[in-house]
């Protein structure tokens, strides 16, 4: 077969030539002679070998193939090539006219750089083209190294970082770490200094909180200082003797001294200076009583605890505390005379407070008594927290009808007959029983209540006297009138007209000190009475501060003397000398004497032989509820003798 030329020219043709399935680089040349008369044409099969020295031609390892198409079917020189990747590059690239970009196609089951050139066909009878292939791994290799040096780097640059950040985490975190377990032992009232290792901002943190916590500590402890100690003497106050009793956990006892006249002191000489004089008596205590506990408890009273002590020791370790502080102190100068009263209570109750407190009554108790030192006495102190509601149970115990009047005889000796009755309140709680006079009567006067009291008193006594008139008892009352109400000129004319209004036969008892409160007032008021026909009795003479230019300015009926000293006229001489006195001061003055709590006969002889007026007592008669003591006077003329011999 022969392959002419594209075109029968003179000219050369040159291009690649395809017989039998292989590829050619064939060049044709004319033969002239000088027409034309044949062709020669040189060809070189473009095989393996072929390729192979083009391939040494590139700078890169480049396999090259021809691709020829016979019959619409390609094949290549180059056998690496299977069926399928020349598929793959004839569906991508080999019908192109144009040299191809280099592009990525999977050839020979790996990523291969191909670019495809159509060559130039020495005759037209096919395509053939040059495929380049480059493997991507074989273009790659240059830069695995310089991959792997990159990821080394990364690597080490990881480990780097991850160490650095560690021991930076470390550096910081144990500092921070070590601040918060110093700020929890703060929070929980434990002090820890932290370790300064650094000076950088850390560093500077651990050093201020420690100046910080530093601070806290001292200020703490001079609060609790502040706390336990009193301002003034910088004694140990009353919460610092309750916390030390409070760890006794044994029975022990609590002494209070309390500096005489105080108030005294404190106004001659000030406040700073008193406060001084109290620190100096402190001090000298806890000096005289090393072991024990001490806590100033008032502005004028310190206080200590001993444990193990009972009643009778304490009196002794009182009297040798006041034996070696009691005398003249100086403070700044001036010299002070000191004199302590002691209270003493035990602490045998887990309450320290009540303790104090008891030992602080046991002082007043002892004041009350005139006695340098006293046991707390729990059962003159009472409940007083029980009589807090006291004056609005008696109150309503008035509009309820609990209160009434209890009527005590008085017997004329010269006549042996009764000639009056005290009437005497009685109120009966109702849950507590019947409650003494005494304390709420004091009650009534301490808080403004003895108005309404007395007024019940008067109109109940009135109301009583007519029963007893109708039972056919004349005798007059003895109403109790409270001091605080004689120097009160309406309750004197509600009183005066209330008597006028109702024709009754009343006596008033005042005590001489009650009249002794407001003198001008009580004797223009008493005065007033004895205008109105009432009779005036001093009640209960000799047991207060008994004067006698008060006697001789009260216009008065009737002495009554006190029985304190009736009780003790049969066996003390004494005391039947000032009886004996007394009946005849009052008899000078013009006045009946009435002897208080007669109970014996020998007393009721021994007064009647003094030349007593009247008597009155438990002999003569108890105090007694209307009915009864009208049964007990029981005569129907109304005037029973007594039969006492
Ligand atoms: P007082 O006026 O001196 O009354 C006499 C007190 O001595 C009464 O006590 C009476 O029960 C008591 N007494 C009478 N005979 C004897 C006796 O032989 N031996 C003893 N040991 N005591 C005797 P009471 O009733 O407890 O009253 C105490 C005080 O309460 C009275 O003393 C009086 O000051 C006051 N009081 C009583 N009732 C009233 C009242 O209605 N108004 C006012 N303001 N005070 C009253
Ligand atoms: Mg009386
Ligand atoms: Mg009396």
């Amino acid at each position: 077969m022969l392959y002419g030329p594209r075109s029968i020219s003179s000219e050369r043709a040159a291009g690649v030539l395809t017989l039998n399935g292989k590829a050619y680089q064939a060049v044709s040349s004319p033969v002239l002679a000088p027409n034309l008369i044949g062709w020669i044409v040189f060809a070189a099969e473009l095989n393996d070998e072929h390729l192979q020295q083009f391939e040494t031609l590139a700078a890169i390892p480049l396999e090259a193939a021809v691709l020829t198409r016979s019959d619409g079917t390609w094949k290549a020189t180059d056998t690496n090539l299977t069926a399928s990747d020349l598929l793959r590059l004839q569906s991508d690239s080999l019908d192109t006219e144009t040299t191809s970009a280099p592009r990525r196609l999977r050839l020979g089951g790996a990523d291969t750089l191909v670019q495809v050139t159509p060559l130039r066909s020495f005759a037209d009878d096919g395509h053939t083209a040059l495929a380049l292939r480059y493997p991507l791994s074989l273009a790659m290799r240059p830069y695995q190294a310089l991959l792997a040096a990159i990821l080394l780097v990364g690597l080490i640059g990881i480990v780097a970082l991850s160490i650095a950040s560690w021991v930076l985490a470390r550096g910081l975190a144990r500092p921070i770490t070590a601040l918060d377990a110093a700020v929890h032992d703060l929070q929980n009232g434990k002090r820890t200094e932290v370790v300064v290792e650094t000076q950088d901002e850390i560093g500077r943190l651990a050093q201020s909180f420690n100046h910080m916590s530093d601070e806290i500590a001292r200020r703490e402890k001079r609060i609790t200082h502040m706390a336990l100690h009193d301002s003034d003497t910088d004694l140990p106050n009353r919460r610092a003797l309750e916390t030390a009793l409070q760890a006794f956990h044994q029975p022990g006892v609590v002494i209070a001294f309390t500096v005489e006249r105080h108030q005294a002191i404190r106004a001659a000489i000030g406040y700073q200076l008193a406060a001084r004089l109290i620190g100096q008596v402190g001090a000298r205590i806890a000096e005289l009583v090393p072991d024990a506990p001490t806590g100033r408890l008032s502005a004028d009273t310190i206080g200590i605890a001993a444990p193990q002590l009972n009643g009778d020791q304490a009196l002794d370790l009182a009297a040798y505390v006041r034996d070696n502080v009691n005398g003249a102190l100086r403070v700044d100068g001036v010299a002070v005379d000191v004199s302590l009263v002691s209270g003493v209570a035990r602490v045998d109750n887990p309450s320290a407070h009540s303790a104090l407190d008891h030992a602080l009554i046991a002082v007043e108790q002892a004041r009350a008594t005139f006695q340098d030192s006293a046991i707390f006495n729990a059962e003159s102190y009472g409940d007083p927290a029980r009589n807090l509601s006291l004056m609005s149970e008696m109150i309503d115990g008035i509009n309820r009808g609990a209160l009434s009047l209890h009527y005590q005889p008085k017997l004329d000796l010269r006549s042996n007959t009764i000639i009056g009755a005290e009437a005497l309140v009685r109120w009966t709680h109702p849950t507590r029983g019947p409650i003494a006079p005494d304390l709420f009567v004091t009650m009534a006067e301490q808080t403004g209540h003895i108005r309404a009291l007395t007024e019940w008193t008067l109109i109940q006594a009135i109301a009583d006297q007519r029963s007893m008139r109708a039972a056919g008892i004349d005798l007059p009352v003895s109403v109790n009138l409270s001091g605080r109400l004689i120097g009160n000129d309406a309750f004197t004319a509600m009183t005066i007209t209330l008597i006028e209004d109702t024709d009754a036969r009343l006596w008033l008892e005042i005590t001489e000190t009650a009249a002794m409160n407001d003198p001008d007032a009580a004797l223009r008021n008493i005065d007033a009475y004895v205008a109105a026909g009432v009779q005036i009795s001093i009640d209960d003479y000799g047991a207060g501060l008994s004067s006698l230019s008060y006697l001789k300015r009260i216009r008065a009926h009737e002495l009554k003397l006190d029985k304190s000293f009736i009780e003790a006229l049969a066996q003390n001489s004494r005391e039947a000398l000032l009886v004996r006195s007394t009946i005849d001061l009052a008899h000078g003055l013009g006045m009946k004497i009435t002897a208080e709590g007669v109970e014996t006969p020998a007393t009721l002889a021994l007064l009647a032989g003094m030349g007593c007026d009247v008597a009155q007592g438990y002999l003569v008669g108890k105090p007694q509820a209307l009915q009864d003591f009208i049964t007990f006077i029981g005569k129907p003329d109304g005037l029973r003798s007594a039969a006492l011999g």
